[in-house]
């Protein structure tokens, strides 16, 4: 049973928030032929690419999996635009 899309935003957020107060989710969509994975768009404000944006493919199949992916995947993003 994988999370509604609803709270996969709420948790997408809160982490997002926690990694850096820059980040704005802006969008969660569905994989095209569904199952687990779903796919956020992330931006961040005052970066110096503009517009920042970031699409992750994360899967929803359980909360603690998609809280590690979605914080892992925004720091790499991270890393990689201070390089
Ligand atoms: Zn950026």
């Amino acid at each position: 049973m994988s999370i509604n899309l609803d709270r996969v935003t709420e948790i997408s957020r809160e982490v997002a928030a926690g990694v850096d107060q820059r980040l704005h989710l802006v969008g969660v969509t569905s994989t095209e032929g569904g199952g687990d994975r779903v796919e956020l768009l992330i931006t961040m404000s005052g970066c110096h690419v503009e517009p920042c944006m970031h699409l992750l493919n994360v899967s929803r199949a359980e909360a603690d999996v998609l809280e590690r992916e979605v914080r892992e995947k925004l720091q790499t993003a991270l890393t990689a635009h201070r390089e």
